[in-house]
């Protein structure tokens, strides 16, 4: 583990909830490759605490939560409940997911009803629990409306009132805030925050997918992050700031600070960065591509202008308040800049280097040149550039470079890895992409330049 800044098992008096021993999960991709999502996760979570899950987008968060709740299984080690294996959906956890995911041809009581039915509760028990979780969580008088009814903000407060009918000792939510405007977002908070502080509710433990470091700052007593490629636990802390919580107090801007600094830190140790790319057997004994962060160029051309502005460092977690971005978004444009050596991210600050001034400085054709540079110096386009000039015609379907891909990502990654690639091989005029025969070409200009190639850089084709 890269970094763990304190133990954070507040509760470690009282038997685990939920314990998870080493647990790998493994995808088979379409090709029938296996990709390997979780690496060896072991997590205990014992009642009383309310876990949020950080971690890429990507990396496994969702299906962490899919695990505990037996929804999935995992391909190597265990997960206990109350020390029992746990073997296909457990009854003692429910889901509110982003989504919503509710039933449209049924009213809102109905839809609080569903958990109940299937738990095999009687008709006039399943009534009157609705209609009082209907009331706890703030949506009297709308027992019959139908869901295209509803905003958002009503609808996921049916999605809460659903998980809670079936008194769930464990609470899984993932991401259920994040389809919701802030104001609606922030009232569910707290009055979720409320129900689980003032024990209103039977929930024993809250485990909290989320791509936000201020609302897990702002709700969890324990953060744990993930890392991407596979996921391993790189960091679990715990988070003592008394509620209700002040997001404008030092100590809480101290807090997000610090998970700012795991979650763009933690890859700095050498050895986690080697483990997670060329060193990992992606399967067999094969070299892993290294994955590439997706940040769209103009973002960190924007980004690199305003540090520069500023004097040439600036604290990520201001920068993110600024630009409105949530650490996803912001993090693939750090990552970007320092893959291109045009910054450095050390401590949550990120520093522009003498070639990112260049860059700043530049015009758009220095621009395409500094970043063509750095681009040859990575094995994805490295592999690009050979296929492209081995061939007489210079060009090669877009399928192809896919299907490499797919061996060594998820379908849904070799698909952002590839599309981030041509923008990126695009802008720097490095090849030429065909979106209707969907091409990757070099033109006559580009052919003529010969860059070395090391055969070893990345797997053969
Ligand atoms: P997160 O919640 O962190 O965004 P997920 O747990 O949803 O990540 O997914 C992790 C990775 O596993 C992704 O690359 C996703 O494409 C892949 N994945 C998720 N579910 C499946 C599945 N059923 N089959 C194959 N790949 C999957």
């Amino acid at each position: 583990m890269a970094q763990i800044p304190a133990p954070a098992q507040v509760k470690t008096k009282q038997a685990a909830l939920v314990r998870m021993l080493g647990v790998s999960k493994m995808y088979v991709q379409p090709d029938n490759y296996d990709i390997l999502i979780l690496d060896d996760i072991t997590l205990d979570i014992h009642p009383g605490e309310f876990i949020a899950l950080l971690g890429p987008s990507g990396s496994g968060k969702s299906t962490v939560l899919r695990i505990v709740t037996g929804l999935s299984k995992p391909s190597f080690g265990t997960v206990l409940y109350r020390g029992r294996p746990v073997n296909g959906p457990n009854p003692h956890a429910a889901m509110v997911f982003q989504s919503f995911a509710l039933y449209p041809w049924l009213t809102v009581q109905q839809n609080v009803e569903l958990g109940l039915a299937a738990k095999g509760a009687a008709p006039a028990v399943r009534r009157e629990k609705a209609v009082k979780l209907i009331d706890l969580i703030g949506l009297n008088g709308y027992e019959d409306a139908f869901p295209k009814e509803l905003s958002g903000g009503m609808r996921q407060r049916v999605g809460f009132a659903r998980a809670l009918a079936v008194d769930p000792e464990l609470l899984c939510m993932d991401e259920p805030f994040s389809a919701l405007d802030f104001l609606t977002a922030e009232n569910l908070r707290s009055e979720l925050l409320d129900l689980w502080l003032e024990s209103r509710i039977p929930t024993q433990a809250v485990l909290m997918v989320t791509h936000g470091i201020e609302e897990a700052v702002y709700m969890a007593d324990r953060i744990i992050v993930l890392s991407k490629n596979p996921a391993r636990l790189v960091a679990d802390l715990a988070n003592h700031l008394p509620y209700p919580r002040n997001r404008k107090s030092s100590e809480f801007i101290h807090m997000v600070d610090q998970v700012y600094k795991i979650v763009t830190g933690w890859d700095e140790d050498e050895d986690e960065a080697v483990q997670l790319t060329e060193d990992a057997p992606a399967r067999g004994d094969r070299p892993r591509l290294r994955p590439i962060p997706y940040g769209h160029l103009s973002m960190l051309s924007g980004l690199l202008e305003l540090v520069v502005d500023r004097g040439g460092t600036d604290d990520l977690y201001r920068l993110g308040a600024e630009l409105f971005l949530e650490v996803d978004d912001l993090l693939p444009v750090t990552e970007t800049a320092e893959l291109f050596n045009l910054a450095e991210v050390s401590e949550g600050d990120l520093t522009v280097t003498a070639l990112g001034r260049q860059f700043v400085e530049g015009d758009v054709n220095d621009r395409k040149a500094i970043i063509r540079e750095q681009l040859r110096e990575i094995p994805l386009f490295r592999l690009i550039d050979r296929v492209l000039r081995s061939k007489a015609s210079h060009a090669m379907a877009k399928e192809f470079f896919n299907d490499i891909l797919e061996e060594h990502f998820s379908v849904e990654e070799a698909e952002r890895q590839l599309m981030t690639a041509i923008n990126w091989g695009r802008f720097a005029d490095l090849f030429h992409y065909d979106t209707d025969t969907e091409l990757l070409y070099l033109a006559d200009d580009q052919t003529g330049e010969m860059v070395p190639v090391a055969l070893n850089d990345a797997q053969e084709s």
